[in-house]
């Protein structure tokens, strides 16, 4: 069944997510469909714990906590960084690797490590965005964005976020650290993910 059926024009919608700049997102997205976004935060609801093995798991549990626990429709989003060489490591783990002060420096400098004790400077890798969907009583929509490339070092470029600084997309010379905002937005594997969900309710 097709999502827009699920969503109506003045229906509320939670984002769930404590994330400002996730909820901004997310609530530019939906307001052409006249759907509300309020934030879990917002509500008291809190984040459930990200046991998932899959983006796909995770993205899902936090979508399903919040709509259960509001009885309102609720999106999510789950990300991260997937290199070949290791086994598509960071992958689910992408934020806890740079460990609870959020350092995406020891972050990026664990990937390295990591490649140089296989022998390796570099890498194929891609970027993750799942979207997912929940509704009270229907079943959840889940909609999955990738961008492909190469991680390289050093890091290069102060935009972005993240591992910004070590990815470039295939076929582009600077990394999405290096690339204007709205160059990367256009073509990031969220904005990939976002297009099908727009897809999916218009
Ligand atoms: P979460 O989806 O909030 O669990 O976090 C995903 C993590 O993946 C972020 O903290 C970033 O480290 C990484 N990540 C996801 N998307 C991007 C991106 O577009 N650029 C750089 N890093 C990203």
């Amino acid at each position: 069944m097709a999502a827009r059926k699920l969503l109506t024009p003045g229906m509320r919608l939670v984002v769930a997510s404590h994330n400002p700049g996730k909820l901004r997102e997310i609530s530019g997205l939906l307001a052409p469909f006249g759907v509300e976004a309020v934030s879990a935060g917002a509500l008291g609801i809190p984040e459930p714990d990200e046991t998932g093995a899959t983006f796909e798991e995770n993205a899902l549990l936090k979508a399903e906590a919040s709509a259960k626990a509001s009885g309102l429709p609720a999106l999510s989003d789950d990300s991260g960084l997937c290199v070949a060489a290791l086994d598509n490591a960071p992958g689910i783990f992408s934020a806890r690797w740079a460990g609870p002060g959020k350092d995406f420096s020891l972050a990026m400098k664990r990937v390295e490590n990591e490649l140089r004790a296989k022998g390796l400077e570099t890498s194929p890798a891609h970027f993750v965005c799942v979207l997912a969907l929940a509704f009270p009583d229907a079943p959840p929509q889940i909609f999955r964005g990738e961008v492909h490339g190469t991680v390289s070092f050093p890091p290069r470029g102060k935009n972005g976020f993240g591992y910004d600084p070590i990815f470039t997309a295939t076929g582009m010379h600077e990394t999405f650290g290096e690339m204007e905002p709205a160059r990367k937005h256009a073509m990031s594997h969220r904005a990939e993910a976002f297009r099908k969900l727009v897809t999916a309710l218009a």
